[in-house]
């Protein structure tokens, strides 16, 4: 699939992951799950960079390495990482779960196209392209954006306020802090954060 829908994937799988009790009662869950089910829906498609070797290299292997079987767990592994780092006191386990999701869903799609995806290497390097659904399909595309615009603008739901969160980059900046040991520790338990009044409203913010 295009780029377009890979992306609406990733913030539909980020409102599907409320349904996750541990995701949606964690203060920063929502964000980070939703950072990670965006960028895991992209991942894949990493190999983009080939273009600045050569454009042959890109049409050449472009959905081939990067979409195999072991691509996909290096990618949610990966991700996992990098935002169990940030958001410390979000179970990773989670993070992973949602992640790979992410991933799954994007080199699974991907398979419908015509293009062609190594998607089962190395157990075969053929190229599959079932060529049932276009590179682009407007109602997929659609549907999923629809959907998205509903959450993002009803009412004081927690999918709307992380989405707001996201938004003013509040919490992200506060996820930051975790890399300099300031990291608000006590903000499950809504107690307040000695010292940490931003993170504090941040938190507050995010429920
Ligand atoms: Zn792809």
């Amino acid at each position: 699939m295009d780029s377009g829908t890979h992306l609406v994937f990733g913030l539909g799988l980020g409102g599907l992951a409320l349904t996750d009790p541990v995701i949606s009662s964690h203060p920063y869950g929502p964000v980070a799950v939703l950072i990670g089910t965006v960028l895991g829906s992209q991942a894949p498609d990493a190999d983009t960079v080939l273009r600045f070797k050569s454009n042959a290299d890109y049409i050449r292997n472009h959905r081939g390495l990067s979409h195999s079987l072991p691509a996909l767990a290096c990618w949610a592994a990966l991700l996992t990482l990098i935002l169990s780092l940030a958001f410390r006191t979000v179970p990773w386990t989670h993070l992973l779960l949602w992640i790979l999701i992410a991933v799954l869903v994007h080199v699974a799609t991907d398979l419908f196209n015509s293009y062609g995806t190594q998607a089962f290497r190395p157990f075969t390097r053929k190229w599959i392209a079932w060529n049932v659904i276009h590179i682009f399909d407007p109602a997929i595309f659609l549907s999923h954006l629809a959907a998205i615009l509903l959450w993002a603008t009803a009412g004081p739901s927690r999918g709307s306020s992380s989405l707001s969160c996201i938004r003013s980059w509040r919490c992200i900046t506060d996820g930051e802090r975790s890399f300099t040991a300031a990291w608000p520790r006590s903000c499950p338990g809504k107690t307040p954060i000695g010292g940490k009044a931003t993170a504090t409203r941040c938190c507050r913010r995010c429920r």
